[in-house]
């Protein structure tokens, strides 16, 4: 692009900031981490898309997971196209929402009945009043960088004490609402014995991300994931995986297949979808019957179980269970977290890479971190420069260090080659 040509991105920034709060819809949009303009997306087409400038970027983001397939795939643009035409919204119940609980129970064993709503942050929420409802108690454990949606009592960092309450992460959240929150350290053995100790007959639930991807990408060691679901049976808490971002992502059956955890409860969203507003939890028939109208736990929705979205959900999970799609997309991932390796070592970039199927974390430092305080040590301005150099050579990668990446199964070897050589070229710059 010539400097002289009018930045489309820039005008179309600017006029959003009048309308919409910040411009954007949803805050890690705006690009305030890393400064810089947001790009605005004209079209995508496969593993890339074009902005506002008709530049073209490989995508790694994919609607931050939902886009496991790239985008316009051609199996499920015509599923949309035909329930388009069949009708947008019933508010009735339709034959395919059954469809597509009944494909979502048969990929993941630990869930008997399923209810469909329409965001993670709605399927996050539900889950939490379902386990509180199940089990007569009030208090959760959440994990420290993990994010679960933008519900009230899921809005809270730690406490200075594991015996004092947690402290609201939002304004508008009341201190009454997150005072049941207690709020733990990922991967903290010790916290976790003694936060059920301290507050075991109280608990309704622990939930937990089970690789976590919204602090970049961080696993819960064997022992820690163990022991949870230990702890959780032991006292009659309920555990809640949320699988909203690795569900259907890191291994058809989830993280929670990878990990040998079974939940009680299971948060899905993002891939179940495929890039539609789609989302659902779901657990064993017991907990289950606790959902109104069965049982006393309300929850409810206009659009849950939209006939488009769901449509374009069920093709997209029967992409993905076609043999050997996890084979190439872990393939494609682990080819790129080589090379990026690779590069960062020749520039003498202190880099290191965690990946498990079609999603990735890479950071700047030494040694893969084990929780959210360590994820923060990243050089930041180091990470700013590496992102927008990226850009600027046509790769889109998270707005933010503590985001994980994806790779759809449109990625070409061609494309990660790319990527990897104006990743060469950007580490030299760094070192
Ligand atoms: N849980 C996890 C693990 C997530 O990553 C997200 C969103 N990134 C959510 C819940 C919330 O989902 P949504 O943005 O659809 O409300």
């Amino acid at each position: 692009m010539q400097t002289s040509t009018p930045d489309q991105n820039q005008i179309l920034f600017e006029r959003a900031q009048r309308v919409i709060p910040g411009g954007v819809n949803s805050p890690v949009r705006a690009f305030r981490a890393v400064g810089g303009t947001p790009r605005f997306v004209q079209r995508a087409q496969g593993a890339y898309f074009w902005d506002a400038n008709d530049q073209r970027y490989i995508d790694y983001i994919g609607s931050w997971g939902p886009m496991i397939l790239g985008h316009g795939h051609p199996a499920v643009l015509e599923a949309v196209q035909k329930a388009v035409l069949e009708g947008f919204s019933f508010g009735a119940p339709t034959e395919r929402e059954i469809e597509l609980a009944e494909e979502i129970i048969k990929i993941m064993p630990s869930v008997e009945m399923v209810r469909l709503v329409s965001s993670g942050t709605e399927a996050g929420m539900s889950a939490i009043r379902l386990a509180r409802g199940a089990t007569g108690r009030n208090r959760i454990i959440k994990f420290e960088g993990c994010y679960h949606g933008h519900a009230d009592a899921l809005l809270v960092k730690a406490g200075s004490g594991l015996a004092t309450f947690g402290a609201a992460t939002s304004a508008g959240v009341p201190e009454t609402v997150v005072q049941d929150t207690v709020v733990l350290e990922y991967n903290n053995l010790a916290q976790l014995e003694e936060a059920f100790a301290l507050h075991g007959s109280e608990l309704a639930c622990v939930i937990m991300e089970p690789i976590a991807g919204n602090m970049n990408f961080v696993r819960p060691t064997p022992a820690f994931a163990q022991r949870i679901r230990e702890l959780c049976t032991q006292h009659g808490a309920l555990l809640i995986i949320d699988e909203v971002m690795t569900g259907f992502r890191v291994a058809l059956h989830g993280a929670q297949s990878v990990l040998g955890v079974e939940p009680d409860i299971t948060v899905m969203g993002k891939v179940i979808g495929g890039g539609m507003p789609l989302a659902a939890f779901g657990g064993k028939r017991s907990v289950m019957e606790h959902i109104s109208p069965l049982g006393g736990v309300y929850q409810a929705g206009t659009l849950s179980g939209n006939p488009v979205a769901t449509a374009c959900g069920l093709a997209t999970l029967r992409e993905i269970q076609k043999p050997g799609f996890y084979e190439a997309l872990s393939a494609k991932t682990q080819r790129l977290m080589q090379g990026l390796q690779s590069a960062a070592d020749a520039a003498g970039l202190p880099f290191c890479t965690d990946s498990q199927g079609g999603m990735f974390g890479f950071f700047l430092m030494n040694e893969l971190p084990q929780n959210y305080q360590q994820v923060m040590k990243t050089d930041g301005a180091r990470f700013n420069k590496l992102f927008h150099g990226l850009l600027d050579g046509g790769v889109y990668i998270a707005p933010a260090l503590y985001e994980a990446g994806f790779v759809s199964a449109a990625h070409t070897d061609a494309d990660i080659d790319q990527t990897i050589a104006v990743a060469a070229e950007v580490f030299r710059t760094l070192a």
